[in-house]
């Protein structure tokens, strides 16, 4: 019987949980919740000049808002705790021990001064650079005397001369490396710290993966974490690595590139949807089979049920904005109004449209509102800018709209409507397509030639949300106060 399915995540915190990061997360998460396995969130920190206050919650809470949960982390706990690198020291420097007793490493004094000669004689030789291997063969006596000069020595891994290692990988296949390109490599800094490539070997053998799967960029760490877990005599784990996401150009994503807005924040930020976010990230890399090869909207859980290794791709993914716009807009059009108001409202509060302590009634206006552009909305945020008409004393009349009111019949249409408006009790909806039908009847105009010039003459524009119901939320003294000016003013605007 094969063992309990374990996955993992690893952030380093030094920033925002990265767009790349989320779908390492997800892939993780959906093949250990598929096999009934668990889940881990591990805070790998030990590279602490690049650590960044407040990150691991930043990190920790992107994945929550995303629907990732997990079964083991700092916060949880869990059999295998500490969660945190920096936290797991003495469990490195026992395992250091087993290497440098076993001959597995050395202590190397190179400064980096040293090292940096180094490299720099071997790229000038044309030769890929790699350890020098200056002190792998130090005597004892060598290496007392670099101590007395006050060296420090960090530990160097003895990488094994001539052998391949064959990495068995889920997504890539087998991939071969030959170990005498890999140059014998720091597993502990001078003051005990272990490197990434040491820690993540311990980690992942004492908290039992079964699954590392992680981005491209590991790829050519992988030969060397294998060597340690053979030196450790450690299970090895199985191997995926997803596919890089280009930018939308299809350019590899720098941190600095502005084509993209690449952190989960930003998106939440924009009021995208966590459903939506997380459909439109499995997709980068990894597709489903069967029936539902050609369909593209999945909810976590049917996620869960199709998700398969062997379906991520190998070719680079490229994020496409527009499909994540696209989706999103489902998502939104299939959510409750009260859900996406309740999302509107601090965008609303923001622009100073809503008071800041709304009362129950400007609420409900307010989801009313929303409602009105749901279908429309590509992100939450854009609400501000649709619904900009609903907050401005003035009216901007769009050359469509002036071009409407233009026609002749169009005073004889605002006048009645006015008359009709003037004596109604509400501006229900209801109410409104009663006054409308009255003006029908009094002017003979119906159809276009009755609702374009209300739109125009009301909104400014000759396209919009439901006519109805946005002069009911306008109100009635707000859409009075409109056509009279407008059929004071009509020649004066028409002619701007
Ligand atoms: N801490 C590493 C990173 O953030 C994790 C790499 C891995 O998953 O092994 O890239």
């Amino acid at each position: 019987m094969g063992r309990k399915i374990r996955t993992r995540y690893a952030p380093s915190p030094t920033g925002h949980l990265h767009i790349g990061g989320a779908r390492t997360a997800l892939i993780n998460y959906l093949w250990a919740r598929k096999n009934g396995g668990s889940f881990v969130v591990r805070i790998e920190d030990t590279d602490v000049e690049r650590n960044m206050e407040g990150a691991e919650a930043r990190q920790l809470a992107g994945l929550k808002w995303l629907g990732i949960h997990w079964d083991e982390s700092v916060d949880v706990g869990g059999p295998h705790a500490p969660y945190r690198s920096m936290d797991r020291l003495p469990i490195y420097q026992e395992y250091a021990e087993r290497l440098r007793q076993n001959g597995h490493s050395y202590p190397c004094y190179c400064t980096a001064d040293e090292l940096d000669q180094d490299r720099e004689r071997q790229l000038a030789q044309g030769v890929a650079p790699k350890y020098s291997g200056r002190c792998r063969n130090l005597t004892e006596q060598e290496q007392k005397a670099l101590e007395a000069e006050g060296r420090q020595p960090s530990t160097r891994f003895k990488v094994p001369s001539g052998k391949v290692i064959t990495v068995q990988d889920e997504v890539r296949g087998e991939i071969q490396f030959e170990t005498d390109g890999i140059g014998d490599f720091i597993i502990t800094r001078p003051d005990g710290r272990p490197t990434y490539n040491f820690a993540v070997v311990v980690d992942d053998a004492l908290m039992e993966i079964t699954h590392v799967l992680r981005a491209e960029e590991h790829l050519s760490n992988t030969p060397r974490q294998i060597l340690i877990y053979e030196a450790l005599g450690l299970e090895v784990p199985r191997f995926g690595h997803a596919s890089i996401i280009l930018n939308p150009d299809g350019k590899k994503m720098s941190k600095r590139d502005e084509s993209i807005m690449q952190f989960v924040d930003q998106y939440k930020d924009l009021g995208y949807l966590p459903e939506a976010l997380i459909n439109f990230l499995i997709l980068l890399g990894w597709s489903p089979e069967g029936e539902v090869a050609e369909e593209e909207i999945f909810s976590k859980e049917e996620l869960i049920q199709l998700f398969s290794l062997n379906r991520l791709s190998k070719a680079p993914a490229i994020f496409d904005t527009g499909k994540l716009k696209w989706m999103n807009n489902h998502y939104i059009k299939q959510s409750s109004t009260e859900r996406i108001a309740e999302l509107a409202l601090p965008h609303l509060i923001q622009a100073g449209r809503i008071s800041e302590n709304p009362t129950e009634e400007e609420r409900a206006w307010m989801t009313r509102l929303v409602g009105l552009y749901q279908e429309q909305l590509n992100n939450v945020a854009e609400i501000v800018e649709l619904t900009a008409m609903f907050f401005r004393k003035e009216v901007y009349y769009s050359p469509e709209a002036t071009e409407v009111l233009r026609q002749e019949h169009v005073p004889e249409v605002l006048q009645a409507f006015v008359a009709e408006l003037e004596q109604a009790q509400d501006v229900s909806g209801e109410t409104v397509k009663s006054l409308l039908k009255a003006v029908q009847k009094k002017t003979g105009h119906k159809g276009k030639r009755l609702f374009m010039p209300v739109r125009a003459a009301v909104t400014g524009e000759v396209h919009g949300p439901d006519l109805r119901e946005s002069i009911s939320l306008l109100g009635k003294e707000t859409v009075l106060e409109r056509l009279r000016n407008l059929l004071q003013n009509r020649d004066n605007i028409l002619s701007s």
